[in-house]
């Protein structure tokens, strides 16, 4: 049977349909991410109508910390900070809580409502856990509504907990790629095992934020079973890398993507994961260029001041690209 096409789609129903709540079926699924070039305005329109009944025009604003960087054990092929890379990247152990603080404050003053600790490790240990809790504390009392988000690898269910009773809103653990395809990616952790730490994160009442990156070889058909992933996860984050391929890494020279497959993947997520929040995370300045503008048709939030390891856009700049978008960033938090 051929594939279905694009022009197949009743897009006036498809969005009726993701409105009520109703999982597109993978032939459309498809559909929407081989979109044909010339017919992206239209799928862009669509995605549009799901983004503002969901969150109107507002688009909210984050801010990363690499609080522990380039010592990971792991050996995720995209990733400047794991052991098999060789990017010439900044190499130090955790921060301290002080740090930590800080950066809560820089990325209030950056114009930030979420603050995303990351650290690259598999997992952290208990001791980790205990110096991770007492900063959310401390941010928590500085920055009562700063939402709070950690990245820090695997998590058993007391881990999550504890930093729940810390403070802590949500836990970033992305699941990167369909379960097909993750042993292409890494080869030290599986799939499953970062399902079972978000199964831990709910559990234990955090919200969840996993979403993946594009780019990477992945087919069609792995990039539309990781949208159908994050929406049967219900994570109520899911941001969308565009891979960034960094010298050193083992996927430092792939170059797959383009200004419209970009769009089209975050279109596609929009309209699995309608309720979601949607991110436009690592990659988008790289990948996207000119046309990220339009990825506010899909997502409602972005990351100022760079990534883990690669430089991105600052809030201004940011700002303006927005604005001239059409959309409105949030209001900063009081400093
Ligand atoms: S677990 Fe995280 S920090 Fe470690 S190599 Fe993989 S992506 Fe990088």
């Amino acid at each position: 049977m051929d594939a279905m096409k694009f022009k197949d789609l009743d897009l006036e129903e498809v969005v009726k349909r993701v409105l009520s709540g109703t999982q597109l079926d993978r032939p459309e699924a498809l559909a929407i991410l081989n979109c044909p070039d010339e017919n992206l305005d239209e799928l862009l329109a669509a995605t549009l109508r799901v983004r503002e009944a969901m969150f109107g025009r507002r688009v909210k604003i984050c801010v990363l910390r690499n609080a522990q960087s380039g010592i990971c054990p792991e050996d995720c092929g995209y990733c400047s900070q794991s052991r098999v890379s060789r990017a010439n990247i900044p190499v130090y152990r955790m921060q301290s809580v002080a740090e930590l603080c800080q950066g809560a404050r820089s990325a209030v003053e950056s114009g930030a409502q979420r603050y995303c600790i990351v650290a690259s490790m598999r997992g952290p240990t208990d001791r980790e856990i205990a110096h991770l809790a007492s900063a959310c504390e401390q941010i928590r009392v500085r920055y009562p509504k700063l939402e709070l988000c950690l990245s820090i690898g695997l998590l058993n269910l007391e881990q999550a907990r504890r930093l729940k009773d810390a403070g802590a809103d949500w836990i970033n653990h992305n699941l990167n790629t369909s379960r097909r395809f993750y042993p292409h990616i890494c080869s030290t952790h599986t799939w499953d095992d970062r399902v079972r730490t978000i199964e831990n994160v709910r559990a234990a009442d955090l919200l969840v934020c996993s979403g993946g990156i594009v780019g990477m070889g992945e087919s069609d058909d792995d990039v539309v079973d990781l949208a159908y992933a994050t929406r049967q996860l219900g994570a109520e984050s899911v941001p969308v890398n565009f891979l960034h391929p960094i010298p050193g890494t083992p996927l430092g020279d792939s170059s797959f993507l383009t200004p419209e497959r970009c769009l089209k993947a975050a279109c596609l997520f929009r309209m699995l994961n309608p309720r979601s929040e949607l991110r436009a995370a690592g990659g988008r300045e790289l990948n996207v260029g000119l046309r990220q503008g339009e990825l506010f048709n899909a997502v409602n939030s972005v990351f100022v001041n760079g990534y883990l390891t690669t430089a991105g856009w600052a809030y201004d700049r940011t700002r303006e690209l927005i604005e001239r978008a059409g959309f409105e960033v949030e209001p900063p938090l009081a400093p």
